[in-house]
């Protein structure tokens, strides 16, 4: 089974994907509307809009988690 590479999210169904295309290594939520995969700074905003909403923190203690969360995948680890 393939995992977004921009959110950790598991992709298991066709609509799971970026534009229903299993070939994408991205899933929906991480895809804008042409199709293309959100830039670093968009992930972190909706990541982190996400955890305020679902965990109630605040702003920028959300944001210091997706931070930690997105270095942990793919798209975003540094270096090499
Ligand atoms: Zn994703």
């Amino acid at each position: 089974m393939k995992v977004c590479i921009a959110c950790g999210m598991p992709m298991k169904v066709q609509s799971d994907f970026a534009m229903g295309n299993p070939d994408k290594d991205y899933c929906v939520h991480c895809a804008r509307p042409d199709g293309e995969m959100q830039s670093y700074e968009e992930k972190l905003d909706s990541l982190s809009g996400f955890i305020v909403k679902t965990q109630g923190l605040d702003p920028q203690a959300a944001r210091k988690i997706a931070q930690g969360m997105m270095e942990k995948l793919p798209a975003w680890k540094k270096g090499d």
